[in-house]
């Protein structure tokens, strides 16, 4: 089967480069002497993880308990749940961990550390914790100076059901640096302030054996790693337009694409309008904020090469408007029925909407396809 033969919108997957986005982060992580616990959130596919898992420990980083099932399912049994946990979901959770899943959860506060204390007696289950520190990104996270820090390690250790595995963080800020200077300086903070956490757990008697640290700008730019146990990335499997604009690829190692027909030509507004808009690409305009004619995606043809100066300008629920930087679109090179291929601006929004990918080899021959587990 040929790309033209599928019907689109559909996810397109090249195997090739995904390999060597692999492979990369693994010799990194190697030369940084840290374990490597890939974030699936993006790839969502035990495929992609048997590759992103190869020659490692094997524990993998989830984002849903629909991951964590799915994943344990397909014989990753050492998983951790990167998402400040909810005591509601702890029955789910509990089935995984007596499954003999290695199931570690996340807490950021007293109040859910009792609350899954309370569930995990009455499950009968023990619960292994992490606890999530904040680096500057200032989303989840406790403040590695602050008194929360040790606090929350009382109250996991004062629980009859509950133990303490070690601290994370994620350098969410490392999507707004505009140079690999800055993305060091991030790299660099997420370090200091998961490895100070750590120091003053073990300085009040704890054991810590995780300090786990990573997005995948740090993960690609940090110079030093010490004192830190394992990085968790995850788009760097794929790559997208805005890990480009971070400086964190080049064009050539993004590995997603959608694939997309060709349904309207609209001379007055000078748009090629494509079946792939805000549903099959996202609304996810991120790498705007460093790569101009960006949009919503940039145009390859069914090879994968670019089809220079056009983006998709513009989205409606199932339409994409395609223009050119300069002039006119080519209207005769791209005919109603044409195809193309949309390079993302965001790898993980875009590839939420599909259920599987359809897999190539750097042409236009699909060999392969891979499920995806979506949902929560
Ligand atoms: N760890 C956590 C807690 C995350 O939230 C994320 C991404 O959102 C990652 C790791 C992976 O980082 P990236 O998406 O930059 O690869």
């Amino acid at each position: 089967m040929r790309l033209s033969d599928l019907t689109t919108p559909t996810l397109v997957l090249d195997r090739g480069i995904l390999a060597r986005n692999c492979r990369r982060m693994a010799e990194r992580t190697a030369a940084h002497g840290v374990a490597l616990r890939p974030h699936l959130k993006t790839a969502k596919s035990a495929d992609v993880a048997r590759l992103a898992t190869d020659g490692q420990a094997g524990g993998i980083t989830v984002s849903t308990l629909a991951e964590a099932r799915y994943f344990a399912d397909r014989g990753f049994r050492d998983i951790t749940y990167a998402v400040g946990f909810l005591p509601s979901k702890l029955d789910e959770a509990a089935a995984l961990i007596r499954d003999g899943v290695s199931l570690r959860l996340l807490v950021d506060g007293r109040q859910a550390v009792a609350g899954i204390a309370a569930r995990a007696v009455a499950l009968d289950v023990d619960v292994p914790l992490l606890i999530e520190v904040d680096c500057g990104g200032c989303r989840g996270g406790v403040d590695p100076e602050g008194g929360d820090l040790l606090d929350i390690a009382d109250a996991i250790t004062a629980a009859p059901r509950l133990s303490l595995s070690g601290v994370l963080t994620h350098a969410g800020q490392s999507y707004h640096c505009r140079d690999v200077a800055g993305v060091r300086r991030v790299a660099e903070q997420e370090r200091a302030a998961v490895v100070r956490a750590a120091a003053r757990l073990r300085g009040a008697g704890y054991a810590v054996p995780v300090v786990s640290a990573g997005s995948t700008p740090t993960a690609v730019h940090a110079e030093d790693l010490s004192g830190v146990t394992e990085i968790r990335p995850g788009v760097y499997m794929f790559n997208d337009l805005d890990q480009v604009g971070i400086g964190s690829c080049a064009d050539g190692d993004i590995a997603l694409t959608v694939l997309a027909g060709v349904i309207g030509h609209n001379r007055r507004a000078g748009r090629i309008l494509v079946d792939a808009g805000a549903l099959a690409l996202s609304k996810d305009i991120s790498a705007g904020e460093f790569l101009p004619a960006t949009g919503y995606g940039r145009v390859a043809d069914l090879a994968g090469r670019p089809h220079s100066g056009l983006y998709v300008a513009d989205v409606h629920q199932e339409h994409g408007l395609i223009a050119a930087v300069d002039g006119e679109p080519p209207y005769d090179a791209l005919p109603i029925g044409a195809r193309v291929r949309i390079v993302p601006n965001h790898a993980c929004m875009t590839a939420a909407a599909y259920p599987a990918y359809h897999v190539v080899e750097g042409g236009e021959h699909v060999v392969d396809r891979w499920d995806r587990v979506n949902g929560w």
